[in-house]
């Protein structure tokens, strides 16, 4: 009879807990020491139903942290200029350590000159050029949440990249290219899939590593996944479906994120981790 292997489930609830924990407990010591409380400035164009809701969560996992969240709340008309000098403001305000600016913000304004005007030391959500470079090149700074929050789960689990062959479905900004640009400074061979990719499913099959961010539900089939492989599914879709099918999945991976409970707590942990490390760098506490 052909053995079923059972993949270990990567527990991304209880990290991101561990996570906030430690960040609670250094948010807690700046207090202390310097009678500040970490500052996350969230700001917020129009009033998109999912952007509310994403902000008002971020807002609550920092006030529970222990870290100050102070809301900017814009109207839906603002324009660019408007909305660069207000985030300029942020960036010179030596009380806000962090800023959060929520996408997306609407057609009419240059999001990148907005995200721009963040200053580097506070870009907590790893969203400007310059945070993007660093990442390049290795180099100290904030990275983008979820690929942080990935990289962290394959730290936890022990997962040596060195060589493997990891496969990345997907290549947003936020996501895909930085969460491949992250495992390729961890030594692993790369391979990007997107929509104009031929023979996706070949790809897929070769990979020691899958990061499945492609925002369509259960798109990888357990089938294609290649046995003992580590699945990191940070695809979330409606119904609490993941981008990978988790029960066929669960028979050929050796490690699987769950949808949900994966890769989706992760991504707040990292804010608040990065918003803490930014206020430590900010008032000369390391
Ligand atoms: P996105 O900006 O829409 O990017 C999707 C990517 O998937 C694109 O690169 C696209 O390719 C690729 N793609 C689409 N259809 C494809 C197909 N048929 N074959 C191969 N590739 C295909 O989405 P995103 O922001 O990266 O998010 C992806 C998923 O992750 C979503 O489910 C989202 O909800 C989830 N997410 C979760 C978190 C979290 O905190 N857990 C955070 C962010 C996102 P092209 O570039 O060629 O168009």
């Amino acid at each position: 009879m052909p053995q079923t292997q059972t993949a270990r489930l990567m527990d991304g609830t209880g990290l991101a807990r561990q996570i906030v924990e430690t960040t609670s407990a250094t948010a807690a010591d700046i207090l202390r020491r310097t009678g500040q409380r970490p500052c996350l400035a969230t700001v917020l164009v129009g009033e998109d139903p999912a952007s509310v809701t994403y902000v008002r969560m971020k807002r609550a996992r920092c006030e529970k942290a222990g870290i100050e969240s102070r809301h900017v709340a814009l109207p839906a008309s603002i324009g660019t200029e408007e909305l660069v000098a207000t985030i300029t403001g942020l960036s010179q305000d030596p009380t806000v350590h962090g800023i959060l600016l929520q996408h997306p913000v609407g057609p009419h304004i240059d999001e990148r000159a907005a995200f721009e005007a963040i200053a580097p030391a506070k870009d907590v959500d790893g969203v400007t050029m310059h945070s993007f470079a660093a990442m390049g090149f290795g180099l100290p700074g904030f990275v983008s949440c979820t690929p942080g929050g990935i990289m962290r789960l394959l730290d936890a689990y022990d997962v040596d990249l060195t060589g493997k062959h990891a496969v990345v479905v997907g290549r947003s900004a936020i996501l895909g290219k930085p969460a491949g640009m992250l495992l390729l400074g961890r030594d692993a061979t790369v391979t990007y899939c997107h929509s104009r990719t031929a023979d996706l499913t070949s790809i897929v099959r070769q990979a020691d590593v899958l990061i499945a961010a492609v925002g369509k539900p259960r798109f990888i089939s357990g089938a294609d996944i290649k046995p003992g492989a580590v699945v990191i599914d940070a695809g979330y879709n409606a119904g609490n479906v993941g981008d990978v099918d988790f029960d066929s999945a669960l028979e050929r991976a050796s490690l699987i994120t769950p949808v949900p409970g994966g890769v989706g707590p992760m991504t707040i942990a990292v804010l608040l981790a990065q918003t803490v490390d930014a206020a430590t760098r900010q008032l000369g506490l390391g």
